[in-house]
C-alpha cells in the first residue's frame, strides 16, 4: 500500500467538504496554498464560477481533477424528462472534459415520482448510462458509475452495491467503470471481492473517503471525518490499491452541523492529517 504519511500530493479535496464555506475559487486557492494535490468539484460551484475560468485556475494551481461531480438520476416518469435527463448529461461530460477531469461522477437516481418499481427504475438506468456512453467515448470522458447506501434507493442511487455497478460496467462495455466510495460501500460482505473484480478490469476510476458515524443524525449531511467513525479505510484502500488503482484519495464529507460551520482552512487542515495518518 503506498505510503501517505508524509504526502498530500495524493489528496484531493470534494468541494462538498467545505460547501458552506468556500466557492470553488477559492477551494482552488486553498488547495494550492495547502498543497493538496488534487480536487473534484461539484457542478453548481463550477457554473457559479464559470468551466472556462475554472478550467484556467485549476491548470495554473497544478491540481489535478479527480472527478466532476456529477451526473445520473437518469430515471424519470416520462420519456421528455428522460431526455431531458440525459440532455443534462451531455453537458456535465463536456463541463468534466474541460476541466479535464479524470473522470464523471455519477450518481444514477432513484426512483421516479410515484413509483415502486425499483427493478425498472435500475433498467432506466442501465438504457440511461448506454444512451450517454456514444458522447462520453466521445469526449474521451471516463464514466464512474458511484453506487451509494441503499438508504439511498429510492431518491438518489438504486445502484447500491459494487457488485451492481460492476455487472452494469460488464454489460455495457469501454467507457464506464466505478468509484468506490468507502462510506457508502464499507459494509458490504462482498467488498473486498467485488473490488478486486473492477480491479481486474481496470475500471476502479476513484476513490472516496470520509467516516461513517455512530449514531449518525442525518441520513445525508452527518458524514464523519476519517478516523472519526468506524469505517477501516485503510483495509479498503490496501484492497483497491491491490486492485490496481493508483488515483487520488478523494475526501468528501457533508457534515451540516460540523465540518460546514468550522473555519475551512482548519477543515482542510484536519483533512491533511488525518490523510496522513488513519486513511
Ligand atoms: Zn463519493
Amino acid at each position: 500500500m503506498r505510503d501517505f504519511s508524509g504526502d498530500t500530493a495524493l489528496l484531493s479535496l470534494n468541494t462538498a467538504t467545505v460547501q458552506a464555506q468556500w466557492t470553488l475559487e477559492q477551494c482552488i486557492e486553498g488547495c494550492a496554498r495547502h498543497g493538496i494535490g488534487g480536487i473534484a468539484p461539484w457542478r453548481d460551484k463550477l457554473a457559479e464560477c464559470g468551466a472556462k475560468r475554472a478550467a484556467r485556475l485549476i491548470r495554473d494551481a497544478g491540481l489535478r481533477v479527480t472527478g466532476l461531480c456529477r451526473g445520473g438520476m437518469f430515471p424519470a416518469a416520462t420519456p421528455a424528462e428522460r431526455r431531458a435527463a440525459l440532455d443534462d448529461n451531455r453537458k456535465a461530460v463536456d463541463d468534466a472534459a474541460a476541466i479535464g477531469a479524470e473522470c464523471l461522477i455519477l450518481v444514477v437516481g432513484g426512483l421516479p415520482e410515484g413509483s415502486k418499481d425499483i427493478a425498472g427504475a435500475r433498467m432506466q438506468v442501465r438504457d440511461g448510462i448506454a444512451a450517454l456512453l456514444d458522447h462520453a467515448r466521445a469526449a474521451a470522458m471516463p464514466l464512474a458509475i458511484e453506487p451509494l447506501h441503499p438508504m439511498y434507493a429510492a431518491d438518489r442511487a438504486c445502484v447500491n452495491t459494487l457488485k451492481q455497478a460492476n455487472d452494469l460496467c460488464d454489460a455495457l462495455g469501454d467507457g464506464v467503470g466505478v468509484a468506490v466510495d468507502v462510506y457508502h460501500v464499507w459494509w458490504d460482505p462482498d467488498l473486498e471481492a467485488e473490488v478486486a473484480r473492477a480491479g481486474a478490469a481496470d475500471r476502479i476510476l476513484g476513490f472516496h473517503v470520509s467516516d461513517w458515524l455512530v449514531p449518525t443524525a442525518d441520513l445525508l449531511l452527518d458524514r464523519g471525518m476519517m478516523g472519526d467513525g468506524v469505517i477501516d479505510i485503510p483495509k479498503i484502500r490496501g484492497w483497491v490499491e491491490d486492485a490496481g488503482y493508483d488515483g487520488a484519495s478523494e475526501v468528501e464529507i457533508f457534515s451540516k452541523d460540523n465540518w460546514w460551520r468550522r473555519e475551512p482552512d482548519d477543515v482542510l487542515a484536519t483533512c491533511i492529517e488525518r490523510h496522513r495518518t488513519v486513511v
